[in-house]
């Protein structure tokens, strides 16, 4: 009897997409980090969820590793969509909020840098974003503006001689505390969206930390106060230069997230799997029983839906064509999903299933946040209707 099996960094895929996609040195570079995950990482997870802290453990583990630019990778394999979208599902197979941290320098702050800053900011400051010494965080929510944000930024900069003053508050900005700069989006005397690298210290800058999340607690999100912050006009990233920039940079980062919501399946259906095999109700194994296996086949099945959606998703960006209802249709399906295999898994371990160690219970909670950050659900939804009517419900 055949058995699929789970025991490399990319879990249970059945039909290959792993190996159709990954190179063997990318593929090596995935152990690498499962390895990381598995032996230092996953130990410290319980501690961090309950007490809502991100041990500093986690990066410097992760940090070594060079995922950016891993060995015997050369720049164009390492910084292709296809890459970094393996890295962030191996991430997330472990855990939501280590992807989340991760992707907050890799994805969001990298490629705000490099598709909003100038060549040369491009280029000055990549290597130091790659290797964590510039550590940024990507702040365009506000607290009154989440899924309306492009009409209704309210943050604004205004030109001072040679520098630029910038007033408003931003919300929900993950890692914000560890960050040496904030990606700032603000609005000028013009209406223009622009972009500043602000930093942390910035006089005028206060961060509050959001208290009590029961998603993706061990990750750290701010209220950030922007009061008459002065930055230079050096600090301005050159090629965001209106909302359309702005949209460029979310279309390529929403992928990522496509590809941390079908990670949370896959970490959720090897926890159910595992659990499974051993819990014994009725003189046998849970995982013989038919109406057990339905579910995890409801659970592979989505996992295995959303790979073949993230692996064409990203292999089309490495075509360079990106769509932004692409992107849209792919972060909401398999943020739908992940949202279903999560509840199977909790379901499957019974009242196992509220309990941290067993891993399902993280999966279930953080899945509720990766369904409504980088575009809620409605959101995307109105981006792919709007693609198939012509017709926008929302803007
Ligand atoms: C854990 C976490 C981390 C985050 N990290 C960051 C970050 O690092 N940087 C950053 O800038 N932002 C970040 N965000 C913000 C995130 O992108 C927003 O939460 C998201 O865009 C939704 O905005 P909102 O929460 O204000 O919801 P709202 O916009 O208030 O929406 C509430 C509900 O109304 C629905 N809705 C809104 N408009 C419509 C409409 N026209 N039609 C139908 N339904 C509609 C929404 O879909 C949603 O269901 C993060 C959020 C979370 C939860």
């Amino acid at each position: 009897m055949a058995v699929l099996r789970n025991d490399s960094a990319v879990g249970f895929d059945p039909l290959g997409f792993a190996a159709a996609h990954l190179s063997p040195a990318a593929l090596a570079a995935l152990e690498r980090l499962q390895d990381a995950l598995t032996t230092r990482i996953r130990p410290l997870l319980t501690e961090a969820w309950e007490t809502a802290t991100m041990p500093a453990a986690v990066l410097d583990e992760l940090i070594p590793l060079a995922l950016m630019r891993p060995q015997g990778m050369d720049a164009a394999e390492a910084d292709s969509s296809m890459f970094a979208g393996w890295r962030n599902y191996v991430l997330a197979r472990t855990d939501v909020s280590v992807a989340t941290v991760y992707n907050a320098q890799s994805g969001l702050f990298r490629t705000a840098v490099r598709l909003g800053g100038s060549p040369a900011q491009a280029a000055e400051l990549d290597e130091p974003i790659r290797d964590f010494r510039l550590r940024g965080v990507f702040a365009l929510t506000e607290p009154d503006h989440g899924s309306d944000i492009a009409g209704g930024m309210a943050t604004r900069a205004r030109r001072d001689g040679g520098d630029w003053i910038i007033v408003g508050a931003k919300r929900w900005i993950g890692g914000a505390d560890t960050a040496d700069v904030i990606a700032v989006f603000a609005r000028d005397e013009a209406d223009v969206v622009r972009a500043f690298l602000v930093p942390r210290d910035a006089a005028g800058v206060r961060l509050t930390r959001i208290e009590g999340k029961a998603s993706l607690r061990p990750m750290q999100n701010f209220d950030i106060a922007l009061e008459g912050v002065r930055v230079p006009e050096s600090a301005r990233l050159g090629r965001v230069e209106g909302w359309r920039d702005v949209s460029r940079i979310l279309r390529a980062m929403r992928s990522d997230v496509a590809w941390i919501a079908t990670g949370l399946q896959a970490g959720a259906l090897d926890a159910a799997v595992a659990y499974v095999r051993e819990r014994q109700q009725f003189g046998r194994p849970l995982g013989g029983f038919q109406l057990v296996q339905e579910k995890l086949a409801r659970m592979l099945a989505n996992l295995t839906s959303s790979l073949g959606i993230v692996t064409q998703l990203s292999a089309q960006q490495d075509r360079d064509v990106y769509a932004d209802e692409n992107s849209a249709l792919a972060k909401l399906q398999t943020a739908l999903l992940a949202r279903e295999t999560a509840a199977l898994a909790r379901e499957v371990l019974g009242g196992n299933g509220i309990l941290l160690e067993h891993a399902a219970a993280r999966f279930f909670a953080d899945a509720e946040a990766v369904y409504s950050y980088e575009g809620t659900h409605e959101i995307n939804a109105l981006i792919v209707g709007r693609a198939l009517t012509g017709s926008s419900a929302f803007v």
